[in-house]
């Protein structure tokens, strides 16, 4: 099932998102809509704060990269489930990807990261791992765990850049955008309530 996806602005995007247990009720049924709904925005990457749940828990699928002209064939079965991760090391140099999030449209900017993380995490079974992630596959975890500490993209721009895109965040906010895929606007949810 596609479920709409959190638009910036959202408090629940701004949350440190809680720990899960395998008894963390249609667990199963939800990562299922996670990536039904990932795929159908054409993403690669979803933190469950980003469809209205502050859990701990993600999804990735890098072959998006490679249907947008991204040549690496190393990103075509990347396709994971994280839960409870937790960043445990970030090292190499920084590098510099043009990132854009679902909860962001239309809004794409380069941004600084570590080029090695180690990560350990549960998968969808409940299995631990911990594990090193490189260029890429790193990004994704990196931007999507973000999302699960409250933080967005936007964060990690300079003062100036930040003020260049203030109207168009803004416009997002209030649900002033077009997107192929439903979103919910902070504006809309506070007349709701
Ligand atoms: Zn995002």
């Amino acid at each position: 099932m596609i479920l709409p996806i959190t638009a910036y602005g959202s408090t629940i995007l701004r949350k440190q998102a809680e720990e899960i247990t395998e008894t963390y009720p249609n667990l199963k049924e939800l990562i299922s809509d996670m990536f039904d709904t990932m795929y159908n925005a054409y993403g690669v990457g979803l933190a469950a704060p980003q469809i209205g749940k502050s859990i701990r828990l993600f999804v990735v699928d890098t072959s998006g990269f490679v249907k947008k002209g991204v040549q690496d064939d190393d990103l075509l079965n990347f396709k994971k489930v994280f839960i409870n991760p937790i960043i445990e090391e970030e090292s190499g140099n920084n590098w510099l990807f043009n990132e854009g999030c679902l909860s962001i449209p239309d809004i794409n900017e380069d941004v600084a990261r570590k080029e090695t993380i180690v990560l350990s995490y549960y998968d969808e079974n409940f299995n631990f791992f911990r594990e090193t992630f490189n260029g890429k596959k790193a990004r994704v975890i990196q931007h999507e765990y973000d999302h699960i500490e409250g933080k967005l993209f936007v964060d990690h721009l300079s003062l100036i850049k930040k003020r260049q895109l203030q109207n168009r965040l803004e416009a997002i906010n209030q649900g002033k955008i077009h997107t192929d895929y439903k979103m919910k606007f902070a504006s809309v949810l506070k007349k709701r309530r």
